[in-house]
């Protein structure tokens, strides 16, 4: 079941454990509009978000479009949904590819799924006026390569799906890592940036960019990074050994 925490006015974290890790998305209230940052990974993540809704008009971004990001979207009433480019090529490939090995897996566990693409796709950036409030929205490719950050400048927020992760960041096979590294180096530098709000891990501020972008650094290097935690999730042991990997293939 989804946690949804008040992280600051009009700043609500929606927060779920799946079997291997934890997820989190984001709700922006503004007096006219909700934006739902991510849905998650099942229709029933989003009931806790519900009742915020009210007469609002809803528009939904998927920071990408991995399952536990997307998945969640028909729990809501209709919105508008925003994403990069890439992330709507997604869903006509390992989108649904991905839905139906699940359900091989676990039969009748994700029936309630429906897919929905987004129909409001932009490559580079795109500012949301939410009525006094700013939403910007920054391909950051990296993790994958639709990955997207948002930038609320009234509050310094930095919300970051996937681009930024703790114990670590998650790198697939074809991960730009030189282009991640100066995406992230650019918000790094952003004095702007007060709060980082990550979809897995620890929130915090811009040291957590600078410690991902040194752990970016060391797999680039061929170096063994030496600030990770003494005890990590079979998740994250298996996740280190695959990003070296697939850093040494790049
Ligand atoms: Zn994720």
């Amino acid at each position: 079941m989804t946690a949804l925490k008040e992280f600051a006015p009009k700043l609500y974290l929606t927060e779920l454990l799946l079997d291997d890790f934890d997820v989190r998305g984001a709700l922006i209230l503004s007096d006219t509009h909700a934006v739902v940052w991510d849905t998650l990974s099942h229709p029933r993540d989003m009931q806790p978000v519900l009742p915020l809704l009210r007469d609002k008009r809803l528009w939904i971004v998927y920071s990408h479009a991995d399952w536990d990001h997307v998945w969640g979207t028909a729990g809501l009433p209709p919105g508008e949904i925003f994403a990069h480019s890439e992330a709507y090529a997604r869903f006509a490939a390992d989108v649904p590819q991905e839905l139906n090995a699940k359900k091989l897996e676990q039969p009748g566990a994700w029936d309630a799924v429906s897919l929905v693409p987004p129909q409001m796709v932009f490559s580079g950036q795109l500012h949301l006026d939410l009525g006094g409030l700013t939403l910007e929205l920054h391909h950051l490719p990296g993790h994958t390569r639709d990955c997207l950050v948002g930038f609320i400048p009234q509050w310094g927020v930095l919300l970051a799906g996937d681009t930024l992760e703790t114990p670590l960041p998650v790198v697939n096979e074809d991960s730009p890592l030189a282009l991640w590294i100066e995406g992230l180096a650019r918000w790094q530098g952003d004095e702007r940036v007060k709060t980082v709000i990550p979809a897995h891990g620890e929130t915090g501020d811009r040291q957590l960019i600078a410690r991902n972008i040194a752990y970016l650094r060391s797999l680039i290097d061929g170096r063994e990074y030496d600030d990770l935690p003494a005890i990590m999730s079979a998740f994250y042991h298996d996740t280190h050994a695959k990003n070296k990997i697939y850093a040494r293939r790049a």
